[in-house]
């Protein structure tokens, strides 16, 4: 049984939809305060309504993590509705495809400044409040996609969601002064609004390549995403935890059949 987390304030951002929804929503359940971030303020607003009929409680914010305006204002925000931060979720993140001989400058930049300069920017923006609680927690939403494997069209993206771990171990050493840890999620496929979209085929096929033969859900993240922040894994930071069903272990297709 682990300690309760009701009361803790969460950061979430990328929480409008997919994954980041469902992490607030497992925070909520779990009776914190939740700070629900995204740049469509009203997205954000419908899943903070959601929290509080659910009977947590929970504000909405629009803001851009890529800015340093955006980050500051989430701290803020914060702040001013519920005194401080106990937790961040630092899960916003965009995954545009486009091949290397295709791709822009710009499209790189533009990936780089949401995924990695994003994270950057809203632990630096946050960690004043986390310190002060002397038990902060930071998780990060990477991928297995460039930390572990590939996929034509998102080198960009791999290069951003690996850069998020180098940056996760450096920080927890930085941060373990001030009783902060910083860990990362690693997800797999999930089936998201944009996943179920691509139609039944796509997801039966993404689902025959697990070895437990099916999608991710948000629920699987958000869970592994409130372990971190539970009191009893304060003495896990820097660290990557991978769900996806197995996903990346077949070394063949032939280990599948
Ligand atoms: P999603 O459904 O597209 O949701 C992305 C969220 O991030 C939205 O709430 C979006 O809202 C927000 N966002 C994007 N750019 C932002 C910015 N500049 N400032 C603030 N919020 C921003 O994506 P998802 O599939 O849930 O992915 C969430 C995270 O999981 C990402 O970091 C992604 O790399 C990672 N991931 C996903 C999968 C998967 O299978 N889905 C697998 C591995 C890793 P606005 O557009 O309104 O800002």
């Amino acid at each position: 049984m682990f300690a309760s987390l009701a009361g803790r304030v969460v950061v979430v951002t990328g929480a409008s939809k997919g994954i980041g929804r469902g992490i607030a929503k497992r925070f909520g359940a779990a009776g914190c305060r939740v700070v629900v971030v995204a740049r469509d303020g009203h997205a954000a607003k419908l899943v903070a309504e959601d929290i509080d009929v659910m009977g947590g409680r929970a504000i909405a914010l629009s803001a851009d993590i890529a800015t340093e305006a955006g980050a500051h204002a989430i701290a803020a925000a914060a702040q001013d509705h519920f005194g401080g931060i106990d937790i961040l979720c630092a899960n916003a993140g965009v995954f545009p495809s486009a091949k290397i001989g295709d791709m822009t400058a710009e499209d790189f930049d533009a990936v780089m400044g949401i995924n990695l300069r994003g994270t950057f920017l809203s632990v630096k923006a946050c960690l004043p409040a986390l310190a002060k609680t002397g038990r902060g927690r930071i998780v990060v939403t990477s991928s297995i996609t460039g930390p572990i494997t590939g996929f034509p069209g998102w080198s960009h993206y791999g290069a951003s969601k690996a850069g998020q771990l180098g940056f996760v171990r450096t920080a927890a050493i930085e941060l373990a002064a001030k009783g902060i840890t910083i860990n990362a999620v690693l997800p797999g496929n999930i089936a998201t609004e944009g996943l179920i979209a691509m139609g039944e085929d796509y997801m039966a096929s993404m689902a025959s390549s697990v070895p437990l033969k099916r999608l991710g859900s948000v629920e699987d993240i958000a869970n592994a995403a409130l372990f971190f922040a539970t009191e009893e894994a304060g003495y896990i930071t820097g660290q990557s935890l991978v769900i996806d069903g197995g996903q990346v272990l077949p070394e063949s297709l032939a280990a599948l059949e």
